[in-house]
């Protein structure tokens, strides 16, 4: 049965039958340990600055990928201030920092996967062409 994980290390989130071997987002090996939905929850409002507002998205979005060895923001302004529009809009109807490309199952814990920026580098479109689901990031060594 699906349940909650998370890496004691970086407090990456993971949803499914078993966690994975190395944490996606910070590389620890066998890292991952029983995780709930109210710890789940408190790490994801461990913001430093509520975000609410695209500007603020956007701001998170570039600190994210400034900090990644990997992966960089997408060049295409009009396309951030789209998505970011999309997630803040998800924020104020569905009460999260939905992707705006995907669609919610209305099950809080199989939805937390769906917050932006979710883990897509275990995303199929990531690993074949190097951008997140909405190519809002993407891989820094993409041709
Ligand atoms: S696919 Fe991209 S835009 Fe959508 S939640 Fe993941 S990182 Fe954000």
């Amino acid at each position: 049965m699906k349940k909650l994980w998370r890496c004691h290390v970086c407090n990456d989130i993971h949803f499914g039958n078993k966690p994975p071997e190395v944490c996606p987002t910070c590389g620890a090996k066998h890292a991952f340990v029983p995780s709930d939905l109210n710890e789940a929850m408190e790490i994801i409002g461990k913001d430093q600055q509520p975000i609410d507002t695209p500007a603020a998205m956007i701001s998170a979005w570039k600190e994210f990928a400034e900090q990644s060895p990997t992966v960089r923001l997408t060049d295409r302004q009009d396309e951030i201030d789209l998505l970011s529009g999309g997630v803040i809009d998800n924020l104020s109807s569905k009460g999260q920092r939905y992707c705006p490309c995907r669609i919610t199952t209305g099950d809080r814990i199989k939805d937390l996967s769906l917050i932006c920026p979710c883990n897509f580098t275990r995303q199929q479109t990531y690993k074949e062409q190097g951008d997140c689901w909405c190519s809002l990031f993407i891989k820094r060594d993409k041709q």
